[in-house]
């Protein structure tokens, strides 16, 4: 589903953020990116959503080359991606409702399957009664739910999240993996940026750690090395 070929990233600075990277996430994988801050992970991130250009080497995401995608074909290409941010930049001046509704808005839908897939992404992140709340009245966990509902509304292959429990309490982080291990569970690539390394090892899925721009590490964390 994801494939990076020896992909380098130099940011103008002359800063390298990524150096020599290869890995691959297989379609229906649930799979955390770590490491410490400045590590690069954000900017892996950036590379898979098109917002950023590979230096050197390549990247096949759904079957595309993004190295070959002209500026015009980023928005149809991003139609694959559910993205979640840590601050999850909903907009305050409107309900619930229209902040999931956006992404279908722009993809041209009819009121009513608007209205339908919205009920239907509220049902999936446990908020179908706050659908005419401004999210501004909501807490945090709640918010970033409403962040993940939009993300999803599309219906998107890949689900990708930057840091989405950044500034959520344990249980509440706890509940936010969960339901992208749902998602996962009913088909849905999922790539979770997280530097929380004891979240992290509650999950028990595959992890990749970056340090300094390098991939130093690519496997499924032993129960004995992150004791929990
Ligand atoms: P992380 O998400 O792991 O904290 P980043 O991908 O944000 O790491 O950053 C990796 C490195 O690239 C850091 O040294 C950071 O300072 C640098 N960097 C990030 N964005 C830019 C940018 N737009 N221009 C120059 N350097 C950047
Ligand atoms: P409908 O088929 O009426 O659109 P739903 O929107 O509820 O019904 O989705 C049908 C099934 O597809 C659900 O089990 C849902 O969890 C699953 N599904 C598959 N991919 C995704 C995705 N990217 N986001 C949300 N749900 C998904």
């Amino acid at each position: 589903m994801i494939t990076f070929d020896n992909v380098n990233k130099r940011y103008a600075s002359g800063q390298d953020a990524l150096v020599r990277i290869s890995l691959e996430v297989p379609r229906g994988d649930m799979v955390f990116l770590t490491g410490h801050s400045g590590a690069g992970k954000s900017t892996l991130l950036r590379l898979l959503t098109a917002i950023e250009r590979p230096t050197k080497g390549s990247i096949l995401v759904a079957g595309q080359n993004l190295n070959r995608l002209r500026n015009s074909q980023i928005p149809y290409y991003r139609r694959n991606l559910g993205i979640v941010f840590q601050n999850h930049q909903l907009l305050f001046d409107r309900s619930v409702f229209d902040n999931i509704a956006l992404p279908l808005a722009v993809a041209g839908c009819s009121k009513r399957e608007v209205g339908r897939r919205v009920r239907a992404a509220l049902d999936k992140v446990g908020l179908l009664d706050k659908e005419k709340h401004n999210p501004i009245t909501l807490s945090g966990g709640e918010q970033q739910r409403v962040g993940i509902a939009r993300a999803v509304v599309n219906k998107p292959a890949i689900l990708v999240a930057d840091e989405p429990t950044g500034n959520l309490d344990p249980q509440l982080s706890q509940e936010i993996m969960q339901l992208f291990s749902d998602f996962n569970a009913v088909g849905v690539t999922v790539l979770v940026a997280s530097h929380d390394l004891e979240l992290i090892a509650r999950m028990r899925r595959r992890v990749l750690t970056l340090q300094a721009g390098q991939l130093i590490y690519d496997g499924v964390p032993s129960r004995e090395a992150h004791p929990v």
